[in-house]
């Protein structure tokens, strides 16, 4: 089995070597009701602001699960190659295997998008709810797939109004564009993929994003549902010119 791996959210120094930390209510519970862990065994923590340390467990109790920190090794697992997604807002299921697998695919950041058909995302607090709601599916990621760096998801943003704010290389991927993600001469990064609804854009948003300069691709012959379409672009970037290679 894999080192079971624990998100510990308030910064660690490297002070901590050799003490002994409480665990967090959430990765208490991880690690002895769901991992079943016990007094000596072994696990990974990480800060997400890079490195991971190892620790060993050395209390479990009601409501006091502890852990000491044995060592630290900066060890990095993020792609030389930055891709942010742009990933319109999509059903909830869909939007989480998004989240989840852009993240295991070592997506740098990433930014919701509100489109024309983006699924209806709630005000106020249920929105709210809803983007902390993906910033766990992203940590959840990274505890399992071992990058030590969370990748920030954004608060949700208009297409119309991210597709001229961002600055760098940026590609809309569009069922039966001409040119293909593979044809495309390597960009110089960061770039960004902004992937469309389940019913997809409309005419006149990759309108507006080709004469802001974005570059439509195809993603092969097949429309793939917009979940795969992202998991599907980041491997492709990964392959090209990340380090999927
Ligand atoms: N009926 C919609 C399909 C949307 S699929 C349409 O024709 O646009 C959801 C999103 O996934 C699309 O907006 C696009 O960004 C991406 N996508 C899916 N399949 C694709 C393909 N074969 N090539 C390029 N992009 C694709």
């Amino acid at each position: 089995m894999a080192m079971p791996r624990f998100y510990f959210p308030s910064a660690l120094t490297r002070e901590v070597i050799g003490q002994s930390i409480e665990l967090p209510a959430a990765a208490a519970h991880h690690a002895v009701r769901v991992v079943r862990l016990a007094v000596g065994d072994a696990l990974t923590l990480f800060d997400g602001t890079g490195g991971e340390y190892a620790a060993t467990l050395v209390r479990v109790e009601r409501n006091d699960v502890a852990a000491r920190v044995d060592s630290f090794d900066p060890v990095e697992r993020e792609s030389p190659f930055s891709v942010t997604l742009a990933q319109a807002i999509a059903a909830n299921d869909a939007m989480d295997y998004a989240v989840r697998k852009a993240v295991e695919l070592g997506v740098t950041a990433l930014q919701p998008l509100v489109t024309e058909r983006s699924a209806p995302l709630p005000s106020g607090e249920r929105g709210d709810k809803r983007l902390a709601h993906w910033r766990g599916i992203a940590v959840a990621a990274c505890e399992q797939c071992g990058r030590n760096r969370i990748p920030p998801v954004a608060p949700p943003a208009p297409w119309k109004e991210w597709l001229l704010a961002w600055k760098g290389a940026a590609i809309v991927p569009v069922p039966g564009a001409t040119t293909s993600l593979a044809a495309l001469p390597r960009p110089a990064p960061p770039i960004a993929i902004a992937v469309g609804p389940e019913g997809g854009f409309t005419e006149r948003e990759i309108d507006a994003a080709r004469a802001a300069g974005w570059q439509a691709v195809s993603l092969g012959p097949r429309v793939l549902r917009t979940e795969t379409a992202a998991a599907a672009a980041l491997a492709a970037v990964q392959v090209l010119w990340g380090d999927l290679q």
